[in-house]
């Protein structure tokens, strides 16, 4: 049965879930989390493989044909390869992806290739390792690595997540742009957000997508803008005669919300229709509750139909104060 497509109250079409498996992780990036005091979520409180399922399906009956998971780092959670198992065979999830730390992930890169990975986002904000360890607070940057070199060696199509932090990893943009010389990856430089589970944050940002755009065409004098695709969060371009591309993602500056086709479901199962809003529907609670498939569709149609213009507009709604207080962990990056 075909799904009839989504469209939320600002007419964009909805198509792509996010979704965080888990709040856990085994590394400490300063820009996610606080290195001490983390209070994790009650495994109870987490959705079970079989709720995820039920939510991506019903989610593919509504429009839904792509789905990432991600975290937290969601090989802490053991398993994870039975869930990925049952979702490549919902009907109508045409690519599923995935975002990792690579910590854990080696072991299961044959998998995951014969399953039919769409993609696999590797978070990898440093080549050099004392300034890894510094960033994520573990010394683990060869299992990092070791996961990129696997990820090639298979073929499967790797993006390479850098958060641009001024004063800690600005000396490895270039290196960072030099890794798509031969391997045909993409590199995604991301502003900085808020979400750090601080409860503080800076109000401006130094290194803006355009600061670093500019940084890198000032080295690469000839560097080309490519077409982004549709729904595209980054800027992309291209170092000419290179295998792979880069991308620049504004994502303190919003500038891509007039084609947001995502929505996130948190670890503990509340929808978020923005990244910048405070959840809007517990799902995992319906679910908990005894509702029908058709009676969370109902809830479901509601807040696509409520959805905030962009960003700007979720954060002011948010009734639970800043966005930093809240962990990129949890909302599922
Ligand atoms: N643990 C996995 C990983 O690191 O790839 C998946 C979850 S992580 C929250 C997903 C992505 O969010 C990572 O690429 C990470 O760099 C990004 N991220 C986390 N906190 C961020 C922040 N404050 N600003 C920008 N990106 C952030
Ligand atoms: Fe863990 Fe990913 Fe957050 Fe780093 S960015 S602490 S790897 S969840």
């Amino acid at each position: 049965m075909p799904a009839s497509q989504l469209y939320d109250n600002h007419g964009r079409p909805i198509t792509y879930l996010r979704l965080a498996v888990t709040d856990r992780c085994n590394l400490r990036c300063f820009y996610c989390m606080p290195e001490e005091g983390i209070k994790y979520l009650p495994k109870k409180q987490l959705l079970t493989f079989e709720e995820i399922e039920r939510l991506i399906n019903i989610l593919a009956q509504m429009g839904i044909s792509k789905v990432r998971l991600t975290g937290g780092e969601p090989f802490v959670r053991t398993d994870l390869m039975n869930l990925v198992r049952r979702i490549v065979t919902i009907e109508g999830i045409h690519d599923l992806h995935l975002t990792t730390n690579g910590i854990l992930t080696a072991p299961h890169i044959s998998e995951l290739k014969s399953l039919g990975i769409a993609s696999v986002n590797l978070s990898l904000d440093t080549l050099d390792r004392e300034r890894f360890k510094s960033i994520t607070r573990r010394d683990e940057f060869e299992k990092t690595w070791g996961t990129l070199q696997q990820l090639i060696e298979h073929n499967i199509p790797v993006k390479i997540n850098a958060v641009v932090m001024d004063g800690r990893n600005i000396e490895d943009i270039l290196p960072l742009v030099e890794l798509t010389r031969s391997h045909n990856i993409s590199v995604r430089f991301i502003e900085e957000m808020p979400f750090n589970g601080e409860g503080n944050h800076y109000s401006t940002l130094n290194w803006t997508y355009t600061k670093i755009v500019n940084y890198i065409r000032e080295h690469y004098p000839n560097l080309e803008r490519l077409a982004d695709p549709p729904h595209s969060t980054s800027y992309n371009y291209k170092v000419p005669g290179y295998n792979g591309d880069v991308g620049v993602i504004a994502a303190f500056s919003r500038t891509f919300c007039g084609t947001c086709n995502r929505i996130r479901v948190t670890a503990q199962g509340v929808l978020k229709t923005c990244l910048y809003d405070d959840g809007v529907l517990n799902i995992r609670d319906l679910m908990r509750e005894g509702k029908s498939d058709a009676e969370i569709k109902v809830n479901l149609l509601q807040a696509f139909n409520s959805r905030a213009l962009n960003g700007f507009e979720a954060e002011e709604k948010r009734k639970s104060g800043s966005p930093a207080i809240e962990s990129m962990s949890t909302i599922g990056g």
